[in-house]
């Protein structure tokens, strides 16, 4: 046996994979493995191609793949020291170093972070935090959070139940009690338009069903993710700020795929001139090369939580991790060096007019979207009739294997699969953001010549 097929047989009979469909990979095995990566590139050991990695892998590497400087960073902090405790009040250089250097970024008066190793972690640290802040505050009643529909916050119980795609809520139907599902983004409900139909489905809404005195925080992404690539209404996310600040609960951001530079701006909340009390962070922060994530905190959560004197009972054996940190601030001295939210934030035109041009081109193409280098496509039978495929059809994953058979990698998402979401790599250029349009036409080109033969 090849050692290539040792390893696919490996893979096969011993690795349950996430966020995958278990009987394929124990039948047909792993149909990537990954052995190299350069920029936007991917290379393929089961076929042997290159790949164009237009997702980032999952919206992580923000700075492309194969980064020298990143090897060679991490390189010299394994040589100094791999990991050391946060335990206790220990702590390491690179660690000490990213917690000023996220004060310096992050907005406002986000100025204290609690390290985590991803986003699930993040917002599961953010959720305790604060409730734990509530009590410190003589207000233990307020335990509840309000999360919205097709949010998307991890795996972790905490973060799964907040998460509002009901597929997480169904495997293994473990979920946390107190955490109210709002529609997204009613702005005028938020703004207090009482009259509006939906309003009882509004933060707003179950704020005043419930009562503040019972809800300790909302959480929400600035630009959902895996829910589809929803970007806010204009003056929604303002509309929850200035809601929070009336009732005195908690806004927190989660700002895992949109922190660091994904939508053009260092953080998502920055759009809007939002500043939250809370956000959690994680991807973008190492760009993937490590493990990391942080619930960063305003300065009045913070004082409020050090006048605590006692043993605060939270925390991970890689809080803080020195080599994931190094990590991260070799990512962000490359970020700012290289100006990468900026070309991000340019790059958003060229994604819009190729976008455009498939819209134009393609029936089934409707509401093409981008706020960075964040967009998606969504695939509609009929758009002018809101009428969306059969959920058998499955149509973005039809348009995602399509691109696959041409070597690149992009992802389905959408409660009924109509949604194609695309997030390469903030280094990215104008020819790679035209390599991907050109393949996505080829793509949809195959589809909608596949779905003439079938609907
Ligand atoms: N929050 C958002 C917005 C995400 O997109 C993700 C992951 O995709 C998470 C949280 C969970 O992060 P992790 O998978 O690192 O736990």
């Amino acid at each position: 046996m090849s050692e290539l097929n040792q390893l696919i047989d490996l893979d096969k009979k011993h690795h349950i994979h996430p966020a995958s469909n278990p009987k394929e990979g124990a039948t047909e095995g792993p149909s990537v493995l990954f052995s190299k990566g350069k920029g936007m590139y991917v290379t393929n050991e089961v076929d042997g191609k290159e790949y164009i990695d237009a997702m980032s892998m999952l919206w992580n590497v923000n700075i492309g793949h194969g980064n020298q400087e990143m090897a060679e960073a991490a390189k010299a902090q394994m040589d100094k020291i791999a990991y050391s405790s946060a335990f206790k009040g220990f702590t390491a250089e690179p660690t000490a170093k990213l917690a000023g250097k996220i004060a310096e970024l992050a907005p406002g008066d986000l100025n204290a972070v609690f390290f985590t190793s991803g986003g699930s972690e993040s917002n599961d640290t953010n959720l305790k935090l604060a409730r734990f802040y509530w009590g410190l505050k003589g207000k233990p009643t307020k335990q509840n959070f309000i999360a919205l529909d097709k949010a998307y916050h991890g795996v972790t119980v905490a973060s799964q139940t907040a998460t509002g795609i009901p597929a997480f809520h169904e495997f293994a139907n473990f979920n946390v009690e107190g955490i109210h599902r709002a529609e997204a983004h009613l702005t005028g409900c938020e703004q207090g338009d009482t009259s509006h139909p939906d309003f009882e489905k509004s933060i707003r809404g179950i704020i005043e069903k419930e009562g503040a005195d019972s809800i300790a925080g909302v959480i929400l992404e600035p630009v959902q993710g895996a829910g589809g690539v929803n970007l806010p209404p204009e003056g929604y996310i303002k509309a929850v700020r200035d809601l929070c600040d009336e009732y005195n609960i908690l806004m927190i951001a989660d700002e895992v795929i949109c922190g660091f530079g994904r939508t053009g701006e260092m953080f998502g909340v920055n759009h809007w001139d939002v500043v939250p009390d809370m956000m959690s962070v994680a991807k973008g922060i190492s760009s993937g090369y490590a493990q990391l994530g942080g619930a960063i905190v305003n300065d009045e959560i913070k004082q409020t939580i050090q006048d605590y004197d006692a043993v605060l009972a939270h925390g991970f054996t890689y809080s803080g991790h020195p080599l994931s940190c190094a990590i991260a601030l070799k990512n962000i001295e490359i970020l700012e060096r290289e100006k990468l939210v900026q070309n991000t934030k340019e790059l958003e035109k060229e994604v819009i007019k190729g976008f455009t041009y498939l819209e134009e081109k393609y029936k089934h193409v409707a509401n093409v979207r981008c706020i960075g280098l964040l967009g998606a496509i969504d695939l509609y039978e009929d758009y002018d009739q809101g009428k969306l495929f059969n959920a058998d059809v499955k149509p973005a994953n039809k348009v995602i294997d399509e691109c696959f058979n041409r070597q690149m990698i992009i992802r389905a998402c959408g409660a009924y699969n109509e949604t194609v979401a695309f997030a390469p790599p903030l280094n990215s250029t104008k020819e790679d953001i035209q390599a991907i349009i050109n393949v996505l036409d080829e793509a949809l080109k195959a589809f909608e010549t596949s779905i003439q033969k079938t609907v």
